[in-house]
């Protein structure tokens, strides 16, 4: 991805903006232009709270290019407490022994390698909350 993309997004990537239908109450992460629930094309963005849990997860071992230097590292994907589903980094995970349901948190962190582009990408992934 270049870098004027990873500019546009920085909104979802920084803060876990995504987006809600006025008409339905949904909300959705990545934002979306139009409800996929209720087809209605009224959505304000939408700040999620960053909190939720482990709904699975995995390890890489063998990362794609771009992320060598992270591998090998866990993957996740996180009900968050509003409802969507988002796949992301784990971090903060050596010593932990993950489980499905444990509550996780998002937080910003070097999302891949700065050598390919030379610059840093920064983006949410989601820690393990040993003390909620
Ligand atoms: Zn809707």
């Amino acid at each position: 991805m270049e870098l004027p993309r990873y500019h546009r997004m920085r909104r979802a990537l920084y803060h876990l903006e995504g987006s809600a239908c006025a008409a339905c109450g949904g909300r959705f992460f990545p934002p979306r232009s139009v409800c996929p629930s209720c087809r209605k094309g009224d959505l304000a963005p939408y700040r999620f709270s960053g909190r939720g849990t482990l709904y699975s997860y995995t390890r890489v071992g063998q990362a794609p290019r771009g992320f060598a230097s992270l591998a090998p590292y866990d993957v996740g994907m996180v009900r968050l407490e509003e409802g969507p589903l988002v796949t992301a980094q784990l971090s903060d995970t050596e010593g932990v022994d993950l489980a499905i349901g444990m509550p996780v948190e998002m937080v910003t962190r070097t999302l891949r390698d700065a050598a390919e582009h030379g610059y840093i990408v920064y983006g949410y992934k989601f820690r393990p909350l040993l003390r909620p």
